[in-house]
């Protein structure tokens, strides 16, 4: 019996001590990463609910290891903002997604993208604004095709305010992401320089079959039309969802039912197929 439980023991601390060596090494792999540009960035189109045309895309950085297949941003973007990775993170994804643009732009296609921010991106607001208008410049992309994704829970953060004004004087505009489960307040609403709010998934899910959920969405889409932000809604994963947003006035949906992320490449096919 004894021999057993020692046994155990002996299982459990092997355990623990290889998900703190895993969790280094995916900091290790993940910092080479990024030093070395092999994350990749998609892009899920956004659709508008009056005319079904895209209005843009939103930017979702990828990363395929060949030890560990894909990681999920879930499980990687924690690790780059607790290890103060997330601005060199940035960087890759804007410069490679802003590649993309630009190409597109001379394709004729102008396709305003959005790329979501982490809170601790605005302790030094000089440097970042300054690579972010570098950036833009350097693609020859106007600051009016660009807009901020920020997580209502980091909006909450402190030194966010000015620094969203900051950013708002360049011209770009700013979205509150996931909005409704940030466990904040509605007081923000009025403090910040917003343009638009994004519906969290949450929210969407199951407003067909459920009268209270329905209930939800249908008040935040007007609270934010009442507020003179845009809406957009995120997750649509059924025609229902999309019928009853449209109904609401939603402007604009991002989801599976119209798509999934996708590579570059299959963006711009869309696009063709779209203006066709
Ligand atoms: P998010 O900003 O809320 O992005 C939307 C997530 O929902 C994406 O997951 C997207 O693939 C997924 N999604 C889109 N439509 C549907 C749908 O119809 N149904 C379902 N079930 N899911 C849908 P993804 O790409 O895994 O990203 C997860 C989160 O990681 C993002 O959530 C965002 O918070 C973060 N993230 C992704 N890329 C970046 C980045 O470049 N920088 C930073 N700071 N965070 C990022
Ligand atoms: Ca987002
Ligand atoms: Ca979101
Ligand atoms: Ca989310």
């Amino acid at each position: 019996d004894a021999k057993k439980q020692g046994g155990n023991q002996f299982v459990m601390y092997g355990m623990a001590h290889s998900a703190v060596e895993e969790e280094l090494a995916l900091q290790d792999k993940l910092a080479h990463a990024i030093e070395k540009k092999t994350l990749d960035v998609y892009f899920q189109p956004k659709v508008s609910l009056q005319h079904g045309g895209i209005t843009g895309a939103e930017v979702l950085v990828r990363w395929f290891d060949p030890d560990m297949g894909f990681i999920s941003p879930i499980t990687f973007i924690p690790i780059a903002e607790k290890t103060g990775l997330i601005s060199q993170l940035w960087e890759v994804v804007m410069e490679k997604a802003c590649r993309h643009v630009q190409e597109w732009r001379q394709l004729g296609y102008e396709v305003p993208i959005a790329v979501n921010f982490s809170a601790g991106q605005f302790a030094d607001i000089e440097n970042m604004t300054e690579r972010l208008q570098s950036i833009l410049a350097a693609y020859g992309i106007p600051a009016g095709q660009f807009e901020m994704e920020i997580t209502e829970s980091a909006l909450m953060e402190q030194g966010t305010t000015e620094a969203l004004h900051r950013i708002k004087t360049l011209g770009i505009s700013i979205s509150v992401d996931d909005f409704g489960t940030g466990y904040s307040s509605l007081s923000y609403l009025d403090s910040f320089p917003l343009d638009t709010l994004k519906v969290d998934r949450s929210f969407i899910d199951g407003i067909e079959e459920n009268e209270r959920k329905r209930q939800i969405a249908e008040l935040i889409v007007s609270l934010a039309k009442r507020l003179e932000l845009k809406v957009v809604a995120e997750g649509v994963e059924t025609e229902g969802q999309r019928q009853l947003l449209q109904e609401w006035q939603c402007d604009e949906m991002q989801g599976y039912l119209f798509s999934k992320p996708l590579q570059a490449q299959d963006l711009l096919q869309l696009l063709q197929n779209h203006s066709s």
